[in-house]
């Protein structure tokens, strides 16, 4: 019977010295002598490796050639103190298992350093250097910690369609879902593309967001979250934009506008304060490798109170600040990531929650102000980042939603089901959505949203 593995994360708590251990996983590094070989090995647990210690009497040389850069292996020996500089401990190897060799003349990760470019490329194994080990244990905790907050609050995670026939939204250019022949396609007599032979009797599309059938568990179970990929079309080659991301949409019965700026500036500070607690060594990693003021940064935003204020006094600020900014500032305008970022890193210093945006440039759910001009929108806006959430409280009157929809010509019956909720027991409720991706760039330090989703999705690459 093979023996018992230890992930490395748990050996390295260890301190059964003397003990027999068996560890599984892949080659980092090999350096040999005639007497003793050195393996530090990796399986992905925790960013350190364990050193394995060859004896080369104990093992034949075909073996130990094999063992590269790259390979796979079991090893099973004596956990003992280490007397190299570096590690506390290592294995004295008594078998070697070889499960899959790497080509030393291809295996693309021989050396270190690696431009975050280059390993785009080969995103089928960047998972296996430090950097994306790091950054797929850091998403992983910061996926845990949101359900752990919501959970821990009473909010029941829904889950919403990913196929929706509704295209109301707004968000953003969709992509379209069918299963008809494009080659052919089914035409009615005035030429139009027959929708009714496609697989769903209609039109359909990839979601931009979760947050209408969100809104209808809502208003059922008090307080719901949906956590799931959306899908946005939109041409923007961006280093914070993706066409396939993943969103944490928290959707509240009985909230107003200022419990939903509370509840999204304790969500955001929970999942910093998570990380800055359970991920320490990807942190610092992170910080040491890309940049130097991560820890201090993530620090800093949980140690400030966001600052609030509405769309029209950030409008001021920027006109009389005397920028010279490459997007015209201007009421009704909307804001660019240039004026958020002026905004949270050179004026306030601290995360900015902005309010009571131009409707015009909103979506048709958000409730009016009494103004006439604007709408109970919320923003929370950060530093590196520009935009992280979007959110408002609903338009909850039947009379006022449908009169906007009719203003803004969005057909009312491909959402009749959305309208009756507003008919049948209606009540004040908000919500926002998070996009997952955004908060992974400013917890991770990473430049570039493609570097922190594992196989991301942009205009004119859907590999692996
Ligand atoms: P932006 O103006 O930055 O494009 P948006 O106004 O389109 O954002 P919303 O429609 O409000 O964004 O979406 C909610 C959240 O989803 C945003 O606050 C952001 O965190 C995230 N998000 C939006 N679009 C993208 C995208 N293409 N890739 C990654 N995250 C996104
Ligand atoms: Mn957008």
């Amino acid at each position: 019977m093979e023996p018992q593995r230890t992930k490395i994360k748990e050996l390295l708590k260890s301190d059964s010295f003397g003990s027999k251990v068996t560890v599984k996983g892949w080659v980092r590094t090999h350096r040999g002598s005639k007497q003793v070989h050195f393996i530090a090995v990796n399986d992905g647990s925790i960013i350190h490796n364990v050193q394995v210690v060859a004896d080369s009497d104990l093992f034949d040389e075909e073996t130990l050639q094999h063992i590269t850069t790259g390979s796979s292996i079991r090893v099973t020996g004596t956990l003992v103190e280490s007397m190299g500089k570096g590690q506390r401990m290592e294995i004295q190897a008594q078998e070697i298992e070889l499960y899959g060799t790497a080509d030393t003349e291809t295996y693309p990760l021989q050396k270190k350093g690696h431009s975050l470019e280059f390993l785009r490329e080969i995103a089928h194994l960047r998972p296996r250097t430090n950097t994306f080990g790091a950054i797929l244990r850091l998403r992983h905790a910061m996926a845990y910690a949101m359900h752990t907050f919501f959970n821990e609050k009473g909010f029941y995670y829904l889950h919403t369609p990913i196929i929706t026939g509704s295209d109301c939204e707004g968000a953003g250019q969709m992509f379209r879902v069918t299963t008809l022949d494009l080659n052919n396609l089914p035409r009615k007599d005035n030429g139009a593309i027959d929708y009714t032979e496609d697989f769903f009797g209609t039109e359909t599309n990839l979601t931009v967001s979760g947050q209408l059938e969100g809104e209808l568990g809502a208003l059922a179970l008090s307080e719901i979250y949906t956590f799931g990929p959306t899908f946005r079309a939109e041409n923007s080659n961006t280093p914070r934009h993706l066409a396939e991301f993943w969103m944490v949409e928290p959707e509240m019965a009985f909230y107003d506008l200022s419990d939903t700026m509370n509840l999204a500036e304790e969500f955001i500070k929970f999942l910093i304060t998570y990380a800055l607690e359970h991920c320490r060594d990807e942190l610092e990693f992170l910080n040491k490798m890309y940049d130097k003021e991560l820890i201090v940064r993530l620090q800093s935003v949980i140690a400030a109170d966001f600052e609030r204020l509405s769309y029209t006094q950030a409008i001021d600020i920027l006109k009389e600040s005397g920028r010279a900014f490459e997007f015209p500032v201007g009421w009704g305008h909307d804001l660019q990531a240039e004026h958020e970022r002026f905004l949270v890193e050179e004026h306030f210093k601290r995360p900015v929650i902005l309010i009571d945006y131009p409707q015009e440039i909103k979506p048709f759910y958000m409730k009016r102000n009494d103004d006439g001009k604007t709408v109970r929108a919320m923003d929370v806006l950060f530093p590196k980042i520009g935009e992280i959430i979007g959110g408002s409280q609903r338009e909850e009157s039947y009379e006022k939603l449908t009169d906007r929809i009719a203003a803004m010509e969005i057909p009312a019956k491909d959402i009749w089901w959305y309208l009756e909720t507003r008919k049948f027991g209606t009540v004040p409720h908000s919500g926002f959505g998070l996009g997952f991706e955004r908060l992974m760039v400013f917890v991770s330090g990473m430049s570039n949203i493609r570097d922190v989703i594992p196989f991301p999705r942009t205009p004119g690459n859907a590999s692996f």
